[in-house]
């Protein structure tokens, strides 16, 4: 946990009678839940006065093994009298006692993931005042029993079922079918016996003092932010561990005091599709948690407008007015009693990738916010879903479709049917394609959702548990399908007369909720369809918005963005994706190109330098027409083509295989030419092997081993330069000469690359502009940058290997430890994925301020994988970089995270 500030700074932020002391920009302490409600109390909207114990407090309990010091503690019982005198109550009263909810609420949302506790405050005497308050017995001690079980299970982690076992019975002796079919008597017996399960589990009297039960329900939610489930929601999210989740306490409204009371959920905007429509559901006569949990399913909010009007259009008016309060889609809570609206959260609304660009876009013809407010509004991560597949639609029509769900989250999913989320992991490890089919999901699910192609439930609605989180993470998800009668123990569904088992094939669209027994292909996106030019511009709404939010951005960013490509259509598409250049083409892709192997193998084999320029000879034409198609593909932007990277045994046939082959040979006594040559490849392959050829002869030390493999490839990239020329066709190359920690590997190879361009140019009578650069990707490349730059025209940082260089963690074999050390603290993020700015991010650093210092116009850029990923693209940008490098699908997230950072914000802060 992090260092705390002084103790003497607030701690308790109070809000109530128009009137709180926190506000919307006090995510980081008061939580996105807190803050929410400081703002909304000050906007004067019907909100339950409570006070927020900050996110600080949760890191002292931590740091201070549970302890929460005095002066803390003194000012949430100012805080609590506050509550009380506002709430005109008393917390644990006979006559007129207060209820307060006590709930969790970190900066970011995490749905499900931390406890709530509802209804504290009652005891023995408070449950008869609270009986002669309402003049309802029977709701009191319903609030009551469920107050102990709940504080039982969360508070004392007694298991639900212990209580649930007891209510059952006290149910069976009154021969009550329902549980609203108790009356007070029974109610009263439930809770003598719920009073008996805490004595005999917990070995202690349920607490009756409602301040021990406070401090009690307090520290519990502290320690739900540690809970297996929590870690890992904030894992696959990267929230960070340390910043802790804030307490609110609240008085309690409820919903459930009649048909005159109700809770419910809703967004401003429909959070699948972003259409511009109320959304959202309800519950009548119901408490808090029963809408998200999926347990009932509940009313479509609409509904509301003929049940209850008035509280309907108060909802309406505030829910509009918070829209554009805060400039986005609201994802709102709220609880009517008696008729009476109270609000109880307001804040910005997840949605899908598609989602997500439909709201920024129509914002701004709505006015509601500038282009420029748009392009902060959308998870560059999330455009990724944008150009996920649908099925073909001929296709989908010809199969029936068993039932229909709602469609909470779109894409196409289809998969082998597993019931829950162990088998969900275990089948993909097995490299399974995986739905995961349950009566409805549950936070401890969230692996298993993680995994699975989609997410499919019987009951629950549009924000239930499986909706929510399926739309968050981007994976298809039907929930609510009521026509499945799932077997969990029997591990069958059925549905419409047919039975599915476990491991048969099911497909669903998220986007209409419709369910198909079979394996249907998908087919790609609309926006890919037009980027492949094989639907108009003009007939995709999506293609056309998504286009005009990536224009917006591209006025805002400072960093130029290329792709990674190294084939003509790559670079085609990488092009159309908006990159304007390629960053990086590995040409030893190219010698993996159909029929070349043989002619590469040829020239590692050669035993003489004569032998192997003939056949470098035959790859020269091959090459030249690849780079003469990338360039085309590239319109004419800068090209950076780097020579051959790879160790030559890479090409080779597997040493093992090679020698299974010879013994059969041998065994068979198959002598004569093929043999031999199966000998003399081995012998090489064998003269070729190196114990740890990441760190072996690979990169400039083959080109200086090979001087010939470099002329190969300058020649062939000259060449079809001059033809591009010749063809008016300007192109500016970048050649680029990898793994280079010495200045004198770059000089041997620049002065190759000089020689042979200028004889080709010579012979062609064109002459072509190039430069010459290198890779920064060994750390020592990086300190002696000052020195390396003096040969250089520009750095490519590859911080792939430079990663690997650094920490000395390998590319290929990270995946064996890196759980452990997440786990562990010791890393948070895979240093692989997102850059590590502290260690390999100085190098970056230290590489741009000392190659700058000797060569002020150098041009430098960055094309390992971190290219795509927008916390690293925010960090290349602070650092001064002229460009990123993405593979060509996330070119797109590039071009937003580089407008963001140019803006300098980060969604989600
Ligand atoms: C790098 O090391 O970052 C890089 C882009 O090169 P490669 O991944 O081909 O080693
Ligand atoms: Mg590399």
């Amino acid at each position: 946990m992090a260092t705390t500030k002084s103790s003497k700074s607030q701690k308790v932020y109070f809000f109530g009678n128009g009137k709180a002391d926190g506000n919307r920009h006090m995510k980081d302490l008061l939580g996105g839940k807190g803050s929410g409600l400081a703002e909304m109390t000050n906007a004067g909207l019907p909100v339950p006065p409570g006070f927020t114990i900050s996110t600080e407090v949760c890191s002292i309990y931590y740091d201070q093994k549970g302890h929460i010091p005095t002066p803390i503690d003194k000012a949430i019982s100012e805080n609590l009298k506050r509550l009380e005198k506002v709430a005109s109550a008393t917390l644990g009263s006979s006559s007129n006692p207060l209820l307060v909810s006590v709930r969790s609420g970190a900066k970011f949302s995490m749905p499900g993931m931390m406890d709530t506790i509802l209804n504290l405050g009652l005891n023995d005497e408070a449950v008869e005042g609270f009986k002669a308050r309402t003049k309802n017995g029977r709701f009191a001690y319903d609030s009551y029993r469920r107050f102990i079980q709940m504080f039982g299970n969360v508070v004392l982690e007694i298991p639900k079922e212990a209580f649930e076992h007891e209510f059952d019975a006290v149910k069976k002796s009154a021969g009550a079918r329902q549980d609203t079919d108790l009356d007070e008597a029974a109610l009263r017996q439930v809770v003598d016996r719920y009073k008996k399960v805490v004595r005999d589990r917990a070995k202690r009297e349920f607490p009756q003092n409602p301040r021990e039960q406070l401090q009690m329900a307090r520290d519990a939610v502290f320690r739900s932010w540690m809970n297996p489930r929590a870690i890992e929601y904030r894992r696959i999210y990267d929230i960070p561990d340390h910043i802790g989740t804030a307490v609110n306490v609240q008085m309690m409204v409820f919903g459930n005091t009649g048909d005159r009371s109700g809770t419910g959920v809703g967004f401003t905007r429909n959070p699948a599709t972003g259409k511009k429509e109320f959304y959202g559901e309800f519950l009548i006569n119901a408490q808090g948690e029963d809408v998200v949990a999926g347990i009932r399913t509940p009313q479509p909010i609409r509904e509301l407008e003929q049940v209850m009007p008035k509280a309907y259009k108060q909802l309406r008016e505030i829910t509009t007015r918070l829209e554009k309060h805060y400039k986005d889609v609201q994802d709102f809570e709220f609880t009517i009693q008696d008729e009476r609206l109270f609000m109880l959260q307001t804040r910005s609304g997840k949605r899908t990738g598609y989602a997500a660009v439909v709201i920024a876009t129509d914002l701004v013809d709505e006015k509601l916010i500038t282009p420029k407010e748009a392009v902060l509004l959308v998870d560059p991560e999330s455009l990724t879903q944008l150009l996920s597949p649908g099925f073909d639609p001929d296709e989908w029509k010809k199969i029936p479709t068993v039932t229909t769900g709602l469609p909470a989250s779109p894409g196409a999913a289809s998969g082998q049917v597993v019931f829950t989320a162990d088998e969900a992991v275990e089948w993909t490890k097995q490299g399974k394609q995986v739905i995961l089919v349950r009566r409805e999901t549950v936070p401890d699910d969230i692996h298993g959702m993680f995994v699975s192609q989609g997410i499919l439930t019987a009951t629950g609605g549009m924000t239930s548990h499986a909706a929510v989180v399926g739309r968050q993470m981007g994976k298809p998800s039907v929930v609510g399908a009521g026509g499945l009668e799932i077997h969990d123990s029997a591990k069958v569904f059925k549905v419409g007369g047919q039975t599915v088992r476990e491991g048969e094939f099911i497909s669903f669209d998220g986007l209409t909720g419709e369910v198909k027994i079979a394996r249907v292909a998908s087919r790609p996106s609309e926006i890919l369809q037009v980027l492949n030019k094989t639907l108009p511009p003009k007939k995709s709404d999506i293609y056309q918005r998504f286009e005009r939010l990536l224009t917006w951005a591209d006025k805002f960013r400072r960093l130029g963005v290329r792709a990674n490509a190294d084939q003509p259509d790559q670079a085609e598409l990488a092009y159309a994706f908006g990159a304007r250049g390629i960053g990086l083409c590995r040409t030893e892709h190219m010698f993996f190109g159909e029929g070349r192997i043989p002619i590469v193998q040829r020239m590692i084999l050669a035993e003489k330098e004569a032998d192997r320029r003939r056949a470098l000879s035959e790859l020269l034409p091959l090459q030249r027409d690849d780079f003469y198609g990338v360039f085309k593909g590239m319109h004419g932007e800068p090209v950076t083509i780097r020579t051959i990277d790879p160790p030559l045994h890479e090409f080779l046939p597997k040493r093992e295989e090679l020698m299974v082959d010879i013994a059969r040979m041998e065994a068979l006594n198959q002598k004569g030419p093929e043999l031999d040559e199966k000998r003399r490849v081995l012998a090489r392959v064998e003269q070729l092997h190196e114990f740890n050829p990441m760190l072996g002869h690979r990169g400039v030390r083959l080109g200086i081993s090979y001087p010939e493999i470099t002329e190969m490839q300058t020649r062939a990239i000259i060449e079809a330069a001059c033809r591009c020329a010749k063809e008016g066709f300007s192109v500016v190359p970048e050649i680029m000469i990898p793994l280079v920690g010495i200045v004198k590997e770059l000089k041997d190879q620049k002065a190759i690359v000089d020689r042979v361009a200028a004889e080709v140019m010579k012979e062609q009578g064109v002459k072509v502009k190039y430069l010459v650069g290198t890779m920064i990707e060994v750390p020592r490349g990086s300190i002696r940058a000052d020195e390396i730059a003096t040969e250089a025209q520009f750095f490519s940082f590859g911080t792939n290997d430079l990663t690997q260089l650094t920490f000395g963690f390998s590319r290929d074999d990270i995946g064996k430890f890196l759980r452990v050390y997440q786990d562990k603290k010791i890393l948070e993020k895979d240093p692989f994925a997102t850059i590590d700015t502290e260690g390999v991010g100085d190098l970056v650093r230290i590489g741009v301020e000392r190659g700058r210092k000797t060569r002020a116009d150098l041009k430098l850029g960055i094309c390992g994988e971190h290219g795509g990923d927008a916390a690293s693209v925010h960090f290349f940008h602070t650092v001064g970089l002229d460009y990123v490098s993405a593979s060509p699908y996330r070119v797109p997230v590039a071009r937003l995270a580089a407008a963001q950072a140019a803006l300098a914000t980060r969604v989600g802060d």
